[in-house]
């Protein structure tokens, strides 16, 4: 299981971007994180795959733990080589190199078994297999949200930490990330789902946390936030 206890973060010495989080991610589950822009969501991705650093931030208070063991302290690398991976919000994807060029760079942390992976991210992503030696840049947002995705899963990770996949996309190709998630997860992998999306979120998670300002507010069942009247309110639209 991947962990935090009572988790403080601070940014340049002085932002408190968490003020005491505590949250699991068990192996082969869809856990989602909600909240307002601003409430830690992405500080605490960064402090689940070892990106602190490279933003000035650091953990003040609290552990980061792999089945019990502290991790918090290692680098970016060593969370990937432990099977951490972390699609960042926006698609990064390397917009000059092909679409299979990128997910070979993704192999970077586990070059095993390379060409079942490839495949198994064809499998689940037809339309990359279909535009492979196309030029990333080129790909509409959706497929490159999806190269971003398929290029995480080259190292088969054991968790897999979203940051906002379905921002400005479609309703169709958000249908699409979704049910991909879910097979991914069908599949073996912890998933951590940030999402302003909470009813989609909601809807295939198993637990839920919300956060705002740093805080955790609610840790429950995703279907009990599914029938909760402030999330219904104010995360679902449903008030
Ligand atoms: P969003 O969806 O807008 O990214 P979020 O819930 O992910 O919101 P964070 O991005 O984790 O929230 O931000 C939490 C707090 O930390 C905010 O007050 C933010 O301004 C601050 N913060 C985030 N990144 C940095 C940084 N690199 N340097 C300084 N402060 C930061």
């Amino acid at each position: 299981m991947l962990a935090v206890q009572n988790l403080e973060v601070v940014y340049d010495d002085v932002v408190l971007a968490l003020r005491g989080v505590s949250l699991e991610v068990p192996d082969g589950k869809i856990v989602a994180l909600l909240g307002a822009n601003g409430g830690g969501k992405s500080t605490l991705l960064r402090a689940l795959s070892g990106l602190l650093d490279i933003h000035n931030g650091e953990i003040r208070k609290g552990v980061v733990t792999l089945d019990g063991a502290s991790i918090g302290q290692l680098k970016a690398s060593a969370f990937a080589r432990r099977g951490i991976k972390h699609v960042l919000e926006g698609r990064r994807v390397f917009k000059e190199l092909s679409a299979e060029e990128n997910l070979r760079v993704g192999a970077h942390a586990n070059r095993k078994n390379l060409a079942a992976n490839l495949d198994r991210v064809y499998e689940l992503f037809p339309v990359l297999k279909d535009r492979r030696d196309g030029q990333a840049g080129l790909l509409s947002g959706g497929e490159q949200q999806m190269l971003a995705i398929g290029r995480a899963l080259m190292s088969d990770p054991r968790y897999l930490l979203l940051d906002e996949p379905s921002l400005g996309l479609a309703p169709k190709i958000v249908e699409q990330i979704r049910d991909i998630v879910v097979e991914i997860n069908r599949q073996g992998t912890g998933i951590l789902l940030v999402e302003q999306n909470a009813t989609m979120a909601l809807a295939i998670a198993d637990h839920g946390y919300v956060v705002e300002n740093g805080r955790v507010v609610m840790d429950r069942p995703a279907a009990e936030l599914r029938n909760d009247a402030d999330v219904r309110e104010f995360y679902l639209g449903l008030g």
